[in-house]
C-alpha cells in the first residue's frame, strides 16, 4: 500500500502546515531545535558532515547573539535555517502582535548573522492555532512541525531510545523532530551516528527543507 497518499486527520485539518513531504522517495528531512549552541551545534555539524547529511535547523532567536558564527556555518554546508521563534514561550494562546513580533526579531537576526530571509517557521512546543496561518504567511514563512519525534527532549530518554523512536518510525518524506540544544543533548548526539547509518543503509537520503520550497516557488513562479 502506498503510504505518501494517504493524509493524517492533522494534515486534513491543517494542510498549510507541513507535517511531513508527500513522497515516495526515500529522503528524510532532520530538523534540530533550540540552538544554536556553541557546545553541542558543532558537534551535530560535525556528524551530519561526517555523512554527508543535510537537515535544518529551527533557530531560537534569542540564542543568536552568542553563537552568531554557527548560523553561517549551518548555510555554508548545506543546511536550512528556520526561525523558532525569539524567547521560545508558547505562542499560541498569545495576541498576534506578540507572534509576529517574535517571528519578526528572530527573522531580524537571522539574516544578520548570515544574510538569509528564512523560510521556515516552526512554532516552539509545535502548538498553533489557525490565527498563526496568516501571521506566518505574512512574512513568508511555512509553518513546519514533524511526523516522527524523537523524543529527544524528554530527560529520561536514552540514546537507545532516541535510536527506537526514529527507525521505527521513519518512511519517505518523514519530517523528524531532534535538538541541538537542551539538558538531554548528549543523547542526541550519541544516537545520531546509528540512525543515519541504519537510514542510509536503508537507502534513504538526508536533505534540507528550504530547498524543497525554493523549488517550489520557483515552479509556481513560472506557471
Ligand atoms: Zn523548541
Amino acid at each position: 500500500m502506498n503510504d505518501s497518499v494517504f493524509f493524517s486527520p492533522a494534515e486534513k485539518i491543517f494542510p498549510w502546515v507541513l507535517f511531513r513531504v508527500p513522497t515516495e522517495a526515500r529522503i528524510v528531512f532532520l530538523t534540530f531545535d533550540d540552538g544554536p549552541d556553541v557546545h553541542s551545534t558543532p558537534q551535530v555539524l560535525s556528524i551530519l558532515k561526517d555523512f554527508r547529511a543535510k537537515a535544518s535547523f529551527f533557530i531560537k532567536g534569542e540564542k543568536i547573539p552568542a553563537a552568531p558564527g554557527l548560523l553561517s556555518q549551518c548555510t555554508r554546508e548545506g543546511h536550512s535555517i528556520g526561525n523558532h521563534g525569539f524567547s521560545h514561550v508558547p505562542l499560541w494562546l498569545r495576541k498576534k502582535s506578540f507572534i509576529s513580533e517574535e517571528i519578526q526579531r528572530t527573522n531580524g537576526l537571522i539574516h544578520q548573522a548570515c544574510g538569509l530571509q528564512p523560510l521556515l517557521f516552526r512554532p516552539p512546543y509545535g502548538r498553533f492555532r489557525p490565527a498563526m496561518k496568516k501571521i506566518s504567511e505574512a512574512q513568508n514563512l511555512q509553518m513546519v512541525l514533524w511526523n516522527v519525534d524523537s523524543r529527544d527532549y524528554k530527560e529520561k530518554t536514552s540514546a537507545q531510545d532516541i535510536v527506537r523512536n526514529v527507525l521505527t518510525s521513519v518512511k519517505p518524506g518523514s519530517v523528524v523532530l531532534f535538538h541541538d540544544s537542551g539538558k538531554n543533548v548528549s543523547q542526541t548526539i550519541q544516537a545520531l551516528p546509528a540512525i543515519l547509518r541504519h537510514l542510509l543503509d536503508r537507502g534513504f537520503s538526508f536533505s534540507p527543507l528550504s530547498e524543497l520550497f525554493r523549488l517550489k516557488k520557483l515552479r509556481e513562479n513560472a506557471q
